[in-house]
This record gives C-alpha cells, sequence and structure tokens, in this order.
C-alpha cells in the first residue's frame, strides 16, 4: 500500500479562485490565457470548439467562459445563443473575444448575451480587468473583495469575519455560505440554488445538507444576534435581509 498517496491528499480549501472555460480554436491564445489565467489564481479549462465547450460544460459549470468569435463548425455567437437560451447556463457571465472591431459586430455579440467584449489583439493586463469587472458583476461572491453587510463584515482575502465589531469563527462551508449570501442579498435561494452557488452543480449532496450547514451558521452567528439576517422562506428556501 503506497501510504504516501495517503498523506498527500490535503483538506479542502475554500477555492476563491474562478473555474473560467477558454474556447479559442488557436492554441497560442488558448495557451497564453490559460497561463495567465492559473498565474492570477483561476482555474482554467480548454476547448478548441464549441462542441467541445459545450461537453465540458455538461462536467462542470464554470463560472466564467471566454469565448472566441471565430470558431471552426459552430460560431462564438452561435454558442453564446444557445448558452443564454439553456437554464442551467442562462446566467453564466460570459466574455467574448474577436479580432472584429466593427461596432455593428459588438452590438451583436453583446445581444446574442455575452456580458463584455475584447477586441484582439488585447494585453493580458486588460484581460484581467475585463475578467475581474465581469466576476464582481455577475458572480461577486468568486471575487476577494471584502463585503459589508448590516453589522456584519467578510473579508476574504484574510478569511475573517467579523459580526457587531466580535470576530467569529466558521467552518470553510459556512464561510463559502455567508460569503455567497451576502454577496445576494433581498433574494429567496432555493436549496438546489444555493448548493449549485456554494458547493458547485457538478458536486452530488443532499438539499439537506444545505439546511445542516445554515444551521450552524446562524449558532455562530447567533451570539452577535446576526442570526437574524438570515431568514428561512417556508417552502421556497433562505434569504439573507435587513428587514426582519
Ligand atoms: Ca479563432
Amino acid at each position: 500500500m503506497n501510504l504516501q498517496a495517503y498523506t498527500d491528499i490535503q483538506p479542502a480549501e475554500v477555492d476563491l479562485g474562478a473555474h473560467i472555460l477558454v474556447v479559442e480554436d488557436e492554441m497560442a491564445i488558448q495557451e497564453l490565457i490559460s497561463l495567465n489565467l492559473t498565474q492570477a489564481g483561476h482555474e482554467p479549462l480548454v476547448a478548441s470548439s464549441a462542441l467541445e465547450a459545450l461537453d465540458r460544460i455538461q462536467d462542470l459549470l464554470p463560472d466564467l467562459i471566454l469565448v472566441d468569435w471565430m470558431l471552426p463548425g459552430m460560431s462564438g455567437l452561435e454558442l453564446v445563443r444557445r448558452l443564454r437560451s439553456h437554464q442551467r447556463t442562462q446566467r453564466v457571465p460570459i466574455i467574448m473575444l474577436t479580432a472584429r472591431v466593427d461596432e455593428a459586430d459588438k452590438l451583436l455579440g453583446l445581444e446574442s448575451g455575452a456580458d463584455d467584449y475584447i477586441t484582439k489583439p488585447f494585453s493580458i493586463r486588460e484581460l484581467n480587468a475585463r475578467i475581474k469587472a465581469v466576476l464582481r458583476r455577475r458572480a461577486p461572491q468568486i471575487t476577494e473583495d471584502p463585503v459589508v453587510f448590516k453589522t456584519l463584515s467578510l473579508d476574504p482575502a484574510t478569511h475573517r469575519v467579523h459580526a457587531n465589531g466580535q470576530e467569529i469563527s466558521l467552518g470553510p462551508t459556512e464561510f463559502k455560505l455567508l460569503h455567497f449570501f451576502m454577496t445576494h442579498t433581498e433574494r429567496v435561494y432555493s436549496r438546489t440554488q444555493i448548493l449549485d452557488h456554494v458547493w458547485g452543480d457538478h458536486v452530488f449532496i443532499e438539499e439537506r445538507t444545505v439546511d445542516v450547514h445554515i444551521r450552524r451558521l446562524r449558532s455562530a452567528l447567533e451570539a452577535s444576534g446576526c442570526d437574524q439576517l438570515l431568514q428561512t422562506v417556508r417552502g421556497s428556501g433562505y434569504r439573507m435581509t435587513a428587514l426582519f
């Protein structure tokens, strides 16, 4: 038996990097982008065609997709339209990459449902800035920006949570759960939606696991009174709200 293999297993860490799918048929660009994404702390996935991308997405719903407009077979534009027409991929942030500079094309790209648009050639700096901006807008729970809601504050970079000025200690799942709710306040989320956002949709976990972690999170927040910010909405799910 190889004991080394067991000791090498690390406990799961809170993963703040985003899973970013790069759909690009030019290998040099694909490699350059994915190297850069890795350096920026993200986890890149690659596909060289729209069909390969759809295949990839079936296994794992990425946090963001970079799509080249000109792809062999199905175009990037068509891929974006498809993703937007399916419930599972409807809300995935998408940035289009293209050599076309025409304003009309740019509009077409945005009308197809892309969140942003980058014209080739682009600098790595520009790409990183756009990715950050789109993630901040569409998926704030995976950025490292500190979040404040009422008397709660959470800092993803230092992994610290304060409630009413007191530091509280949370397990990794409760931390992610709180981060998600603090960046998505005043809206009800079902257990399935919470699983998708916090655990990732490729993980098959029972819905009542959500209840278990919500309970742990509430009991950690109880002393500060901040547990009241997290409401159970009967028959629907949970909501973080300032109105209680
Ligand atoms: Ca191309």
